[in-house]
């Protein structure tokens, strides 16, 4: 990009929205530009997990007119605005875009930064589960319109399956239809017409299908394209939270931990042997960035182990197998790396909040 141009909080936005989509984000969650003006101009950016009061105090320093967090510096609906954080972000012109379970469930998000913090090889999610659906969408074409709408459908994003993107398939068929008075027909004829068509056939995520939609309304000859979608019970197996890992070389519990100490920098990791071995190699590793209790099931079903953050009492002494608690920071803070490579390919300046310049790593004793 041309580093002479000057790039706006909505250019930012667009360009994160095309690497973690907003629309992926849960229902109960809040992503996105939270505070701040989508006019406003920014060079400098200052990247955390958290804006702490210290996160907010670095970020002046640097010069930034953007911080882009992790956790939504905004969560519980507000009905006034007298929080001391806010009122000195919106005073120094700070705006705020938080990326939370849209950067959770997606490549180059938390799980992908973790499996690379810890060495780990990258199989599949551990959960499909996102904010959004998956869509079946069938179009009709002229044959010779085929590869124009395919790929419009493509460059919309659509036809992404897993790791494979351009996923169609192509029936022929034979339509029918007859034009009605205040039609504009591609094809002409009185009466009822026969043409030998192309069904196109595509999966889409929710997050991109009214892209998809008005891609499609642009290349499509007719007036009214023949096409429908559906919501499929499915979910893509492209996002998804957690993730199931290998390990390049075996591994026990012992090395993990030493992985965890060593390469998160964590001083002081939990382990749960569930009674096991902890010489004893390990396949199947679950991993999740973060709060990763709620797929404590999934993660005994297909792992041999599960590391994650925030484990309870409770959750330990119940698991089957075992479990690392790496903790919630320790576990996120590789993916401020990845946001730092989001923006700098917009040519923006950034700094990273250091892992032991954060509250937790200061405040926090174990
Ligand atoms: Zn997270
Ligand atoms: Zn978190």
């Amino acid at each position: 990009m041309d580093k002479s141009k000057t790039i706006k909080i909505k250019d930012v936005l667009a360009h994160l929205n095309s690497l973690a989509p907003v629309a992926l984000a849960y229902q109960w969650d809040n992503c996105g530009l939270l505070v701040g003006d989508k006019e406003s101009v920014v060079e400098h950016v200052f990247i955390t997990l958290d804006v702490t009061p210290r996160a907010v105090d670095m970020a002046l320093e640097s010069g930034a007119q953007l911080i882009l967090s992790h956790h939504p510096v905004i969560f519980q609906p507000l009905k006034n605005i007298t929080n001391p954080l806010l009122l000195r972000l919106i005073k120094n012109d700070i705006a705020v875009i938080s990326m939370h379970t849209n950067l959770d469930v997606v490549p180059q998000g938390v799980n992908y930064a973790l499996a690379e913090g810890l060495g780990l090889q990258v199989m599949e999610p551990l959960s499909l589960q996102t904010g959004q659906s998956w869509h079946h969408l069938s179009v009709t074409v002229p044959p010779d319109y085929a590869q124009a709408v395919q790929e419009a459908v493509f460059a919309a994003g659509g036809g992404v399956i897993g790791a494979y993107d351009s996923c169609s398939t192509v029936h022929p068929i034979t339509g029918s239809f007859r034009s009605g008075e205040d039609a504009r027909p591609f094809i002409k004829g009185e009466g009822l017409q026969k043409v030998e068509e192309l069904e196109l056939e595509f999966m889409i995520d929710g997050a991109v299908l009214n892209a998809v939609l008005m891609a499609i309304g642009k290349a499509h000859p007719y007036q009214t394209p023949a096409l429908y979608h559906f919501p499929v019970a499915n979910h893509n197996p492209r996002y998804g939270l957690g993730l199931l890992c290998d390990a390049p070389e075996p591994l026990n519990m012992d090395d993990l931990m030493q992985q965890v100490r060593q390469n998160l920098h964590n001083p002081a990791p939990r382990l749960w042997t569930a009674g096991k071995d902890t010489a004893a190699p390990l396949k199947r590793i679950a991993i999740c960035g973060g709060s990763g209790g709620s797929l404590l099931a999934a993660a005994q079903a297909q792992a041999d182990i599960y590391i994650s953050g925030d484990f309870s009492y409770h959750q330990m002494l119940d698991a089957t197998i075992p479990l690392i608690d790496a903790g919630h920071y320790y576990t996120e803070y590789p993916v401020l790396r990845y946001l730092d490579a989001y923006v700098s390919g917009l040519g923006l300046k950034s700094v990273v909040m250091p892992l032991e310049a954060h509250e937790f790593s200061q405040f926090h004793r174990q």
